[in-house]
Protein backbone atom coordinates (compact mmCIF):
# COMPACT_ATOMS: atom_id res chain seq x y z
CA UNK A 1 0.00 0.00 0.00
CA UNK A 2 1.23 3.67 -1.01
CA UNK A 3 1.20 6.22 1.48
CA UNK A 4 1.29 9.66 1.49
CA UNK A 5 2.04 12.34 4.03
CA UNK A 6 -1.29 14.37 5.73
CA UNK A 7 -1.98 16.43 8.87
CA UNK A 8 -4.50 14.21 10.77
CA UNK A 9 -6.90 15.55 13.38
CA UNK A 10 -6.55 13.42 16.86
CA UNK A 11 -8.74 15.69 18.95
CA UNK A 12 -8.91 19.03 20.39
CA UNK A 13 -5.82 20.57 19.69
CA UNK A 14 -4.22 17.82 18.40
CA UNK A 15 -2.99 17.49 14.97
CA UNK A 16 -0.12 16.65 13.36
CA UNK A 17 1.91 15.15 10.09
CA UNK A 18 1.18 11.65 9.77
CA UNK A 19 2.13 8.83 7.52
CA UNK A 20 -1.44 7.63 6.00
CA UNK A 21 -2.75 5.50 2.90
CA UNK A 22 -2.77 7.65 -0.45
CA UNK A 23 -6.51 7.36 -1.81
CA UNK A 24 -7.22 5.95 -4.92
CA UNK A 25 -9.62 7.56 -7.59
CA UNK A 26 -13.10 4.84 -8.07
CA UNK A 27 -15.98 5.84 -10.71
CA UNK A 28 -16.34 9.54 -10.78
CA UNK A 29 -13.08 9.89 -8.41
CA UNK A 30 -10.19 11.98 -8.89
CA UNK A 31 -6.61 12.19 -6.82
CA UNK A 32 -4.67 15.14 -6.97
CA UNK A 33 -1.21 15.37 -6.12
CA UNK A 34 -1.54 18.87 -3.74
CA UNK A 35 1.17 21.41 -5.22
CA UNK A 36 -0.35 24.15 -2.73
CA UNK A 37 -2.86 24.54 0.24
CA UNK A 38 -4.00 26.93 3.58
CA UNK A 39 -5.45 27.15 6.20
CA UNK A 40 -8.71 28.36 6.83
CA UNK A 41 -10.34 30.05 10.18
CA UNK A 42 -12.77 27.28 9.88
CA UNK A 43 -10.04 24.80 10.61
CA UNK A 44 -8.90 26.59 13.34
CA UNK A 45 -12.46 25.91 14.73
CA UNK A 46 -11.70 22.08 14.01
CA UNK A 47 -8.49 22.51 15.68
CA UNK A 48 -9.94 24.25 19.17
CA UNK A 49 -12.19 21.26 19.27
CA UNK A 50 -15.38 23.76 18.21
CA UNK A 51 -16.41 22.34 15.03
CA UNK A 52 -16.86 19.08 15.36
CA UNK A 53 -15.28 16.60 12.95
CA UNK A 54 -14.09 12.70 13.27
CA UNK A 55 -10.82 11.95 14.79
CA UNK A 56 -8.38 10.73 12.70
CA UNK A 57 -9.33 13.14 9.77
CA UNK A 58 -7.46 14.46 7.13
CA UNK A 59 -8.42 18.24 7.68
CA UNK A 60 -8.46 21.45 5.10
CA UNK A 61 -10.10 22.38 2.40
CA UNK A 62 -8.68 24.78 -0.22
CA UNK A 63 -6.53 22.24 -2.71
CA UNK A 64 -4.61 23.03 -5.79
CA UNK A 65 -3.08 20.46 -7.53
CA UNK A 66 -2.12 18.71 -10.61
CA UNK A 67 -4.20 15.22 -11.93
CA UNK A 68 -2.92 12.15 -10.59
CA UNK A 69 -5.24 9.46 -11.44
CA UNK A 70 -8.99 9.34 -12.97
CA UNK A 71 -11.71 7.48 -12.45
CA UNK A 72 -14.15 5.77 -14.77
CA UNK A 73 -16.72 8.29 -16.06
CA UNK A 74 -15.15 11.60 -16.22
CA UNK A 75 -14.27 12.92 -19.89
CA UNK A 76 -12.50 16.06 -20.65
CA UNK A 77 -9.60 16.17 -18.56
CA UNK A 78 -6.15 14.58 -18.37
CA UNK A 79 -3.48 13.42 -16.15
CA UNK A 80 -1.23 16.10 -15.50
CA UNK A 81 -3.88 19.07 -15.76
CA UNK A 82 -3.25 21.44 -13.23
CA UNK A 83 -6.79 21.70 -11.35
CA UNK A 84 -8.32 24.29 -8.97
CA UNK A 85 -10.82 22.51 -6.93
CA UNK A 86 -13.15 24.50 -4.87
CA UNK A 87 -14.14 24.13 -1.27
CA UNK A 88 -17.21 23.02 -1.35
CA UNK A 89 -17.59 19.86 -4.29
CA UNK A 90 -21.32 19.63 -5.11
CA UNK A 91 -22.42 16.55 -7.13
CA UNK A 92 -24.11 18.63 -9.82
CA UNK A 93 -26.95 16.05 -9.99
CA UNK A 94 -29.57 16.02 -6.86
CA UNK A 95 -32.35 18.16 -6.04
CA UNK A 96 -29.92 21.66 -4.13
CA UNK A 97 -27.52 21.08 -7.05
CA UNK A 98 -30.23 21.02 -9.62
CA UNK A 99 -32.18 24.28 -7.83
CA UNK A 100 -28.65 26.23 -7.83
CA UNK A 101 -27.84 25.24 -3.65
CA UNK A 102 -24.65 23.53 -4.46
CA UNK A 103 -23.31 24.40 -1.21
CA UNK A 104 -26.32 22.08 0.31
CA UNK A 105 -25.90 19.18 -2.03
CA UNK A 106 -27.70 15.85 -0.67
CA UNK A 107 -25.34 14.05 -3.07
CA UNK A 108 -28.17 12.50 -5.31
CA UNK A 109 -30.96 12.49 -2.91
CA UNK A 110 -32.16 15.96 -2.56
CA UNK A 111 -30.72 18.68 0.30
CA UNK A 112 -28.57 18.67 2.87
CA UNK A 113 -27.67 21.27 5.01
CA UNK A 114 -24.31 21.89 4.77
CA UNK A 115 -23.85 18.91 2.58
CA UNK A 116 -21.31 20.20 -0.21
CA UNK A 117 -18.54 20.66 2.52
CA UNK A 118 -17.43 17.86 2.62
CA UNK A 119 -13.10 18.01 1.89
CA UNK A 120 -12.01 17.89 6.12
CA UNK A 121 -15.59 17.52 6.98
CA UNK A 122 -16.63 14.68 6.44
CA UNK A 123 -13.97 13.20 4.14
CA UNK A 124 -10.26 13.50 4.25
CA UNK A 125 -8.78 16.98 3.36
CA UNK A 126 -6.58 18.86 1.12
CA UNK A 127 -3.58 19.13 4.05
CA UNK A 128 -1.56 16.74 2.29
CA UNK A 129 0.30 15.27 -0.48
CA UNK A 130 -2.86 13.50 -2.32
CA UNK A 131 -6.09 14.36 -2.29
CA UNK A 132 -9.44 12.07 -3.81
CA UNK A 133 -12.03 14.53 -5.35
CA UNK A 134 -15.62 13.34 -5.14
CA UNK A 135 -17.63 14.12 -8.31
CA UNK A 136 -14.54 15.25 -10.21
CA UNK A 137 -16.81 15.67 -13.44
CA UNK A 138 -18.04 18.74 -11.55
CA UNK A 139 -15.09 20.00 -9.43
CA UNK A 140 -12.19 19.62 -11.02
CA UNK A 141 -11.53 23.50 -12.41
CA UNK A 142 -8.60 23.53 -15.11
CA UNK A 143 -5.90 26.43 -13.74
CA UNK A 144 -5.26 28.72 -17.09
CA UNK A 145 -1.31 28.29 -17.90
CA UNK A 146 -1.06 32.23 -17.23
CA UNK A 147 -2.18 31.97 -13.25
CA UNK A 148 0.20 30.32 -10.95
CA UNK A 149 -1.06 28.46 -8.00
CA UNK A 150 -0.90 31.19 -5.16
CA UNK A 151 -2.73 33.61 -7.60
CA UNK A 152 -5.50 30.61 -7.42
CA UNK A 153 -5.50 29.07 -4.08
CA UNK A 154 -7.58 31.74 -2.04
CA UNK A 155 -10.12 31.37 -4.86
CA UNK A 156 -11.30 28.16 -2.88
CA UNK A 157 -12.79 29.23 -0.54
CA UNK A 158 -11.95 32.57 1.58
CA UNK A 159 -12.14 34.75 -2.15
CA UNK A 160 -15.99 32.40 -3.59
CA UNK A 161 -17.30 33.11 0.44
CA UNK A 162 -16.09 37.01 0.55
CA UNK A 163 -17.88 37.52 -3.01
CA UNK A 164 -20.84 35.67 -2.46
CA UNK A 165 -21.49 37.91 0.55
CA UNK A 166 -22.01 40.81 -1.99
CA UNK A 167 -23.47 38.87 -4.22
CA UNK A 168 -26.42 37.14 -1.95
CA UNK A 169 -27.11 40.49 -1.18
CA UNK A 170 -28.04 41.97 -4.81
CA UNK A 171 -25.67 44.84 -4.09
CA UNK A 172 -26.64 47.53 -6.80
CA UNK A 173 -24.68 50.06 -8.62
CA UNK A 174 -24.25 52.77 -6.04
CA UNK A 175 -25.40 51.03 -3.11
CA UNK A 176 -23.61 51.82 0.20
CA UNK A 177 -22.44 48.87 1.71
CA UNK A 178 -20.67 48.19 5.40
CA UNK A 179 -18.69 45.29 6.44
CA UNK A 180 -18.53 44.03 9.82
CA UNK A 181 -15.06 42.54 10.29
CA UNK A 182 -12.20 42.11 7.78
CA UNK A 183 -10.54 39.01 8.81
CA UNK A 184 -9.84 36.98 4.88
CA UNK A 185 -13.34 36.75 3.96
CA UNK A 186 -14.22 40.18 5.17
CA UNK A 187 -11.43 42.02 3.07
CA UNK A 188 -12.91 39.34 0.36
CA UNK A 189 -16.14 40.34 0.78
CA UNK A 190 -14.92 44.28 0.76
CA UNK A 191 -13.61 43.39 -2.72
CA UNK A 192 -16.65 41.93 -3.26
CA UNK A 193 -18.93 45.34 -2.85
CA UNK A 194 -16.71 47.04 -4.99
CA UNK A 195 -17.13 45.00 -7.80
CA UNK A 196 -20.40 44.47 -7.53
CA UNK A 197 -20.52 48.33 -7.97
CA UNK A 198 -20.65 49.93 -4.10
CA UNK A 199 -20.19 53.38 -4.25
CA UNK A 200 -19.43 53.75 -0.78
CA UNK A 201 -17.87 51.12 1.23
CA UNK A 202 -17.29 51.06 5.46
CA UNK A 203 -15.68 49.08 6.83
CA UNK A 204 -15.09 47.64 10.52
CA UNK A 205 -12.07 46.49 12.19
CA UNK A 206 -9.49 47.35 15.09
CA UNK A 207 -6.63 45.13 13.77
CA UNK A 208 -4.07 47.41 12.18
CA UNK A 209 -2.69 45.50 9.41
CA UNK A 210 -6.13 44.52 8.38
CA UNK A 211 -7.71 47.91 8.71
CA UNK A 212 -5.14 48.88 5.83
CA UNK A 213 -5.45 45.69 3.75
CA UNK A 214 -9.19 46.71 3.96
CA UNK A 215 -8.41 50.20 1.94
CA UNK A 216 -6.44 48.09 0.18
CA UNK A 217 -9.17 45.83 -0.97
CA UNK A 218 -12.26 48.67 -1.31
CA UNK A 219 -12.97 50.43 1.66
CA UNK A 220 -12.99 53.95 1.46
CA UNK A 221 -13.58 54.25 5.48
CA UNK A 222 -12.66 51.90 7.90
CA UNK A 223 -14.53 52.40 11.35
CA UNK A 224 -12.26 51.07 14.65
CA UNK A 225 -14.92 49.92 17.04
CA UNK A 226 -12.34 50.24 19.82
CA UNK A 227 -12.55 54.17 18.90
CA UNK A 228 -16.34 54.95 17.75
CA UNK A 229 -20.42 53.74 18.33
CA UNK A 230 -19.89 52.02 14.79
CA UNK A 231 -23.85 52.04 14.26
CA UNK A 232 -23.98 55.66 14.60
CA UNK A 233 -20.84 56.46 13.00
CA UNK A 234 -22.65 54.41 9.82
CA UNK A 235 -25.85 55.83 10.04
CA UNK A 236 -24.27 59.35 10.31
CA UNK A 237 -21.74 58.09 7.07
CA UNK A 238 -24.81 57.05 4.86
CA UNK A 239 -27.19 60.19 5.85
CA UNK A 240 -29.66 56.98 7.76
CA UNK A 241 -28.36 53.84 6.62
CA UNK A 242 -26.35 51.68 4.82
CA UNK A 243 -28.54 49.70 2.08
CA UNK A 244 -26.20 46.27 2.93
CA UNK A 245 -24.25 45.60 5.57
CA UNK A 246 -22.10 41.93 5.56
CA UNK A 247 -21.46 40.67 8.45
CA UNK A 248 -17.72 38.14 8.31
CA UNK A 249 -17.23 37.06 12.00
CA UNK A 250 -20.27 35.49 13.19
CA UNK A 251 -20.67 36.81 16.66
CA UNK A 252 -23.96 38.20 18.29
CA UNK A 253 -22.54 42.22 18.57
CA UNK A 254 -21.45 41.87 14.90
CA UNK A 255 -24.67 40.50 13.48
CA UNK A 256 -26.63 42.95 15.49
CA UNK A 257 -24.35 45.81 14.65
CA UNK A 258 -24.97 44.96 10.98
CA UNK A 259 -28.90 45.11 11.64
CA UNK A 260 -28.43 48.02 13.22
CA UNK A 261 -26.73 50.04 10.82
CA UNK A 262 -28.85 49.45 7.97
CA UNK A 263 -31.83 51.46 6.56
CA UNK A 264 -35.20 50.40 6.71
CA UNK A 265 -35.51 48.36 3.58
CA UNK A 266 -31.62 46.89 3.43
CA UNK A 267 -29.87 43.75 3.34
CA UNK A 268 -28.25 41.57 5.78
CA UNK A 269 -25.56 39.37 3.79
CA UNK A 270 -24.46 36.73 6.81
CA UNK A 271 -20.94 35.27 6.03
CA UNK A 272 -20.74 34.10 9.89
CA UNK A 273 -20.66 30.59 11.56
CA UNK A 274 -22.48 30.93 14.58
CA UNK A 275 -22.56 29.26 17.56
CA UNK A 276 -24.87 29.15 20.91
CA UNK A 277 -28.21 31.69 20.39
CA UNK A 278 -28.45 34.11 17.70
CA UNK A 279 -31.05 36.74 18.23
CA UNK A 280 -32.90 39.30 16.47
CA UNK A 281 -33.98 42.78 18.69
CA UNK A 282 -36.88 43.50 17.92
CA UNK A 283 -36.22 47.14 18.40
CA UNK A 284 -32.98 46.64 15.21
CA UNK A 285 -35.84 45.12 12.95
CA UNK A 286 -38.67 47.37 13.19
CA UNK A 287 -41.12 44.88 15.25
CA UNK A 288 -40.62 42.95 11.92
CA UNK A 289 -41.82 44.84 9.50
CA UNK A 290 -39.35 46.93 8.45
CA UNK A 291 -39.18 45.16 5.09
CA UNK A 292 -35.81 43.98 5.83
CA UNK A 293 -33.98 41.20 4.14
CA UNK A 294 -31.32 38.67 5.96
CA UNK A 295 -29.67 36.64 3.74
CA UNK A 296 -26.81 33.54 4.10
CA UNK A 297 -24.41 32.15 2.30
CA UNK A 298 -22.02 29.09 2.26
CA UNK A 299 -19.04 28.97 -0.07
CA UNK A 300 -20.35 28.96 -3.45
CA UNK A 301 -18.13 25.34 -5.16
CA UNK A 302 -18.24 23.26 -8.08
CA UNK A 303 -16.00 23.91 -11.15
CA UNK A 304 -18.28 26.89 -12.92
CA UNK A 305 -17.78 28.91 -9.59
CA UNK A 306 -13.81 28.45 -9.83
CA UNK A 307 -13.24 29.02 -13.28
CA UNK A 308 -15.64 32.56 -13.35
CA UNK A 309 -13.49 33.58 -9.78
CA UNK A 310 -9.88 32.69 -11.81
CA UNK A 311 -11.34 34.85 -14.66
CA UNK A 312 -11.31 37.74 -12.67
CA UNK A 313 -8.19 37.35 -11.47
CA UNK A 314 -6.63 36.71 -15.05
CA UNK A 315 -8.66 39.92 -16.15
CA UNK A 316 -6.84 41.90 -13.01
CA UNK A 317 -10.28 42.78 -11.55
CA UNK A 318 -9.48 41.05 -8.37
CA UNK A 319 -5.51 40.13 -6.88
CA UNK A 320 -5.60 38.03 -3.85
CA UNK A 321 -1.95 37.83 -3.86
CA UNK A 322 -1.50 40.40 -0.83
CA UNK A 323 -3.67 38.46 1.32
CA UNK A 324 -1.10 35.44 1.20
CA UNK A 325 1.53 36.79 4.02
CA UNK A 326 3.34 33.78 4.89
CA UNK A 327 4.70 30.71 3.39
CA UNK A 328 5.23 27.08 5.03
CA UNK A 329 6.15 23.41 4.23
CA UNK A 330 3.57 21.22 5.07
CA UNK A 331 6.06 19.61 7.62
CA UNK A 332 5.73 23.07 9.16
CA UNK A 333 2.00 22.42 9.58
CA UNK A 334 2.11 23.05 13.37
CA UNK A 335 4.06 25.85 13.20
CA UNK A 336 1.65 27.33 10.56
CA UNK A 337 -1.89 27.02 12.86
CA UNK A 338 0.15 28.59 15.07
CA UNK A 339 1.31 32.04 13.33
CA UNK A 340 -2.26 31.56 11.81
CA UNK A 341 -4.38 31.25 14.49
CA UNK A 342 -2.44 33.94 16.80
CA UNK A 343 -2.44 36.42 13.38
CA UNK A 344 1.22 37.21 14.64
CA UNK A 345 3.57 39.04 11.92
CA UNK A 346 0.50 40.62 10.62
CA UNK A 347 -0.46 37.06 9.64
CA UNK A 348 -3.89 36.77 7.27
CA UNK A 349 -3.35 33.50 5.28
CA UNK A 350 -0.83 31.37 4.86
CA UNK A 351 0.78 29.02 2.13
CA UNK A 352 1.50 25.35 2.48
CA UNK A 353 3.39 23.78 0.17
CA UNK A 354 3.74 19.58 -0.16
ZN1 LIG B 1 -12.90 27.56 4.88
ZN1 LIG C 1 -25.73 17.74 -5.18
Amino acid sequence: MQTMKANVFRGPNKIGIEEVPRPSAGVGEAVIRITLTTICGTDLHILRGEYPVKPGLVIGHEPVGVIEELGEGLSGHKIGDRVLVGAITPCGQCRACLSAQWAQCGHGEGVEAIGGWRFGNTINGAQAEYLLVPNAQANLAKIPDELTDEQVVLLADIASTGFSGAESANIRIGDTVAVLAQGPIGLCATAGAKLMGASFIISVEGDPVRMEMSKRMGAYVVLDPKQCDVVAEIKKLTRGGADVAIEALGLQVTFENALRCLRPGGTLSSLGVYSGKLQVPYDAFAAGIGDYKIVTTLCPGGKERMRRLMSMVQSKRFDPLPLLTHRFKLDQIVEAYDVFGSRSDGCLKVSITP
